[in-house]
């Protein structure tokens, strides 16, 4: 009965703590954690801290304390994601027309929903990993070489909004060299509980930086934690790709908000790009059922399979112990706000301004949808049974 409410499989939550405290104490391994960008505005409340406070520097300190020899900002192979999937979207818009709307790709939960349901849809998802298991390739393949450690030796830790994550690195085609791109995925109410084990006091951790070289990321990186900013992310870097301008305001306000779902128009240059934003997976089914029956048309969708995105997912804390009222209305307005905020603050705002991303494809990946880009940084789809709970894959479980 969970498999057929939930089409991520992710109801079939396994908590994976014990796996990686066995990694950390392992003496032979390096053990590297990332930390999605969601994470860093909704830790705190676990910790009784203002709801959607950044606590970014306080995160990274507890993850070292904990034992962690590395961590990573995921924010920077979301920057990465943006350079895949907005060149594909120009792409497409340019020479395979037929292909569009493009469907976003980074939320496993709408993956699998569209893999299950929409079979006949597949070829319009982007093609481009989530930026966790971008994050979890390059440290496997690039970051090992580049720092003379054996893959082998190195066990990759994404710190995820939500049980979904577990589903994707699980799936067959998340790997790099043989190597799994992300061996281990904790929620963040995980996380918390390996916090408070060890009785670390969160709210009072001193300030730690993310280690190089998944360190800086643009405001655009970071705003992907809220519904719409995968799209006003791709729409940024799209503008620079079109025109060989940036745009003259990055806020893409249209983009903003809870509203479960918003058609809209974005200029670039002398194209008028229409563009579709759901979140939650009936909302998605409204998008793809309006697309179908010609009612409404876009050339980009993106979907959330959760509230509010990211930061609604259902591996973040729980506010049990807060204001119902409060809570209700505001939670998710809180920490999407802070995501908006801190972009709003940034010298670099655009994932192509960002300079390890300009390091990443000089040292390794050539340009964005090289050959080297899609062997580590693409993956493909599987159509599925209309019914999850039915289908092979499931009947293992
Ligand atoms: Fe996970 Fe929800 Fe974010 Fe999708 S929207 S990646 S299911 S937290």
């Amino acid at each position: 009965q969970c498999i057929l409410a939930c089409p991520t499989g992710s109801l079939s939550e396994k908590e994976e703590i014990s796996n990686v405290w066995r990694a950390i104490s392992d003496p032979h391994k390096i053990v590297i954690a990332q930390t999605a960008p969601s994470i860093q505005v909704t830790i705190g409340e676990s910790f009784n801290m203002p709801i959607g406070k950044l606590v970014t520097k306080q995160l990274v300190t507890s993850l070292k304390r904990l034992g962690f020899d590395k961590v990573f900002a995921t924010d920077v192979t979301a920057d990465l994601t943006i350079m895949e999937e907005g060149s594909e979207l120009v792409d497409r818009l340019v020479n395979e027309p037929e292909k569009l709307p493009l469907l976003s790709s980074c939320c496993p939960g709408w993956v699998k929903f569209a893999e299950n349901f929409y079979p006949e849809l597949l070829d319009h998802l982007s093609s481009t990993k989530s930026p966790h298991e971008m994050c979890g390739a390059l440290t496997k393949t690039w970051y090992a070489k580049k720092y003379n450690i054996d893959p082998s030796k190195i066990v990759t830790v994404a710190i995820m909004p939500c049980t979904a994550k577990k589903y994707e690195a699980s799936r067959p085609e998340m790997t790099s060299d043989g190597f799994r791109n992300v061996d281990h995925v904790l929620t963040t109410r995980e996380l918390v509980k390996m916090i408070r084990e060890v009785g670390i006091d969160f709210a009072n951790l001193p300030d730690s930086e993310y280690d190089e070289p998944f360190d800086q990321f643009s405001g655009a990186g970071m705003i992907f934690g809220a519904t719409g900013g995968v799209l006003e992310a791709a729409v940024r870097s799209a503008h620079r790709l079109i025109t060989g301008e940036e745009m003259s305001i990055p806020d893409y306000e249209e983009a903003r908000g809870q509203s479960g779902l918003k058609y809209g128009t974005v200029k670039i240059g002398d194209k008028t790009i229409t563009i579709a934003i759901a979140h939650g997976t009936k909302n998605a089914r409204i998008a793809i059922e309006d697309f179908k029956s010609g009612k409404k048309k876009f050339d980009y969708l993106e979907v959330m399979a959760c509230p509010g995105g990211c930061v609604g997912g259902g591996g973040q804390p729980i506010l049990a112990n807060r204001d119902y009222k409060y809570i209700s209305l505001s939670y998710r307005h809180n920490r999407a706000d802070t995501l908006y905020n801190i972009d709003k603050s940034k010298i670099i705002r655009q994932s192509h301004n960002n300079p390890r991303i300009h390091q990443i494809y000089k040292e390794f990946l050539g340009k964005p949808l090289s050959d080297v880009s899609h062997k580590y940084l693409h993956t493909t789809f599987t159509p599925r049974g209309k019914y999850p709970y039915l289908d092979s894959e499931n009947q293992k479980k």
